[in-house]
């Protein structure tokens, strides 16, 4: 059995603990491997570590530090398939997805190669006689990032990227259900020139985590997955006097209007509700047609296209549309939430549960289902599903359907398809969620902004990558100089009494 270690100083080491969590093939069922979980002394010493190599990589420009970030950025796409395939054998997604898993990451690393513009901080000539003010932006030091499943590349690249070009020490958490992906990355970084002890990965379980939270030289963490335990992190870090901005689950609705082109809708419903198995925090998993013409020619035309969708094993070609859910028990659950709905009257128009696929018998899968007459009372409606299910909830007016997104604890990503652009401005302003789509279903901000939630989607005041990562890992330090007259009005030749 192949046994997964940690990242430590540039280097592969084994882990310490004896204690093991299973790394599974979802496509298959198979234990591929072994992963070690950390203990609060092997996590210690690892921040300890990274703390010894921080000084010099914060003393090494802004424009070195950054050309290891060109660098790495060519290393990803150098190993783009082998990146991709690593996603995708542990976490079950098909292999384009795997690559645009890797893509999304890799252009966050893009914009932190311009981290000095980033970097730059702020200055005021003559605020006062002979005197200036100015605003440097410095490293905190050692900062952690603990990232969920569903992005095995993309997550831990939003992590490492703004706070290592900012001039920081990481210790990153992957998830233990996906963790080597990360340890791959860490070692490009190195052969791109990144320092050893700079970056540390360490897998472990709840007990590293823990351990992240209590050590004292950590000053920020950043962390993604679900709510309540982004909501506990956040409750822990700061209870800690650390900066933390915790993102967590999501239950994104997208509003049809009767003006909306209905193909193209059904289109991006079906992209953005099943794809990746619908484990994406800014998957679709609500549509709300307003009215009930529009809610009958949705349907007609999102039910053939869901039952053409092939599901199977990332490597069963490109014509596989989503693989396997992660683990046996995530399909267990997802289809007992299914369960839930019948019961609870709605109706379950596609029934994906209990698909096997020939010669995977024994991987996670669960077909797509839709229901429709979806209540907001519901189980299926209440929890975040995460799975291949989309549920309808039909809504007469406008105003009905956006008092739904509005009255709904999550606030990750929602979406209108219209062809008004008066209803489009009056959602995208009036909504109470972080990421709008108009005409356009997973509204995820390019690199170069910024990504998060609102309300039980995100925990903490600054967003993820683009400008605010900056802002989380860097702390401002101004200063006011005062210059008294000096050597510029020239020596003093004639022979006066002091004053
Ligand atoms: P998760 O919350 O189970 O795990 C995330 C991380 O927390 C992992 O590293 C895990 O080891 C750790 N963890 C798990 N339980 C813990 C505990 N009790 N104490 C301390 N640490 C613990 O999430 P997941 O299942 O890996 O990922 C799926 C979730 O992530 C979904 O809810 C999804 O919506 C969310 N997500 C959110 C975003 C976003 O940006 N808002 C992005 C991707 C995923």
């Amino acid at each position: 059995m192949k046994e997964i270690g940690h990242w430590i100083d540039g280097k592969m080491v084994a882990g310490t603990s004896g204690r093991f969590a299973e790394v599974m093939n979802p496509a298959t069922g198979e234990v591929r491997a072994k992963v070690a979980l950390a203990t609060k002394a092997e996590l210690d010493a690892a921040v300890a570590a990274a703390e010894r190599a921080q000084p010099g990589w914060a003393a090494t420009n802004p424009q070195r530090r950054a050309r290891v970030m060109m660098k790495f950025a060519d290393l990803i796409n150098t190993h783009m398939d082998e990146l991709a395939e690593l996603v995708s054998v542990e976490h079950g997604k098909v292999l384009a997805d795997g690559r645009g898993d890797v893509q999304r990451g890799l252009e966050v690393i893009e914009v932190c190669m311009g981290a000095p513009a980033m970097l730059k901080g702020e200055y005021t000539d003559g605020a006062g006689p002979g005197i200036d003010i100015y605003a440097m932006r410095q490293p905190l030091g050692v900062v952690a990032g603990i990232t969920p499943f569903n992005f095995p590349a993309m997550i831990p690249l939003w992590k490492m990227g703004p706070a290592l070009s900012a001039g920081n020490a990481m210790v990153l958490k992957p998830s233990e259900r996906c963790p080597s992906t990360a340890l791959r990355l860490a070692e490009l970084a190195k052969e791109a020139g990144l320092p050893d002890g700079v970056l540390q990965v360490v897998n472990g379980d709840k007990d590293a985590v823990d351990a992240i939270l209590d050590n004292e030289t950590i000053q920020a963490v950043g962390f993604v997955g679900s709510t309540p335990i982004a909501q506990y992190i956040y409750g822990r870090a700061c209870a800690n006097g650390k900066r933390a901005q915790c993102f967590g689950g999501a239950k994104n609705h997208m509003l049809i209007m009767p003006d909306a082109d209905m193909d193209k809708a059904a289109d991006a419903l079906v992209g953005a509700g099943y794809g990746a198995a619908g484990e994406r925090c800014m998957a679709i998993s609500v549509a709300v047609p307003v009215g009930k013409g529009t809610a009958e020619a949705l349907i007609s035309r999102l039910i053939p296209k869901i039952e053409k969708l092939k599901v199977g094993p990332y490597t069963g070609g490109a014509d596989v549309d989503f693989g396997p859910v992660i683990t046996a028990q995530a399909r267990d659950r997802i289809e007992g939430l299914i369960a839930s709905g019948v019961e609870q009257g709605a109706q379950l128009l596609i029934d994906g549960r209990g698909l096997t696929i020939q010669g995977y018998e024994n991987g996670f899968y669960t077909g797509p289902s839709l229901f429709d007459h979806v209540t907001p009372e519901m189980e299926i409606y209440k929890q975040e599903i995460f799975g291949p299910v989309l549920s309808v909830v039909r809504a007469e007016s406008y105003e009905e359907a956006l008092k739904l997104v509005m009255d709904n604890d999550y606030g990750n990503g929602t979406a209108i398809f219209t062809a008004d652009g008066d209803t489009a401005r009056d959602f995208a302003s009036r909504v109470n969620v972080g990421m709008v789509g108009i005409n356009f279903p997973i509204p995820v901000p390019l690199s170069y902004y910024s990504f998060g939630g609102w309300k039980k989607s995100a925990f903490g005041d600054l967003n993820q990558y683009g400008p605010d990562a900056f802002r989380f890992y860097t702390k401002t330090k101004t200063v006011t100089a005062r210059w008294f007259s000096g050597i510029k009005d020239g020596v003093a030749l004639n022979f006066k009494a002091l004053d």
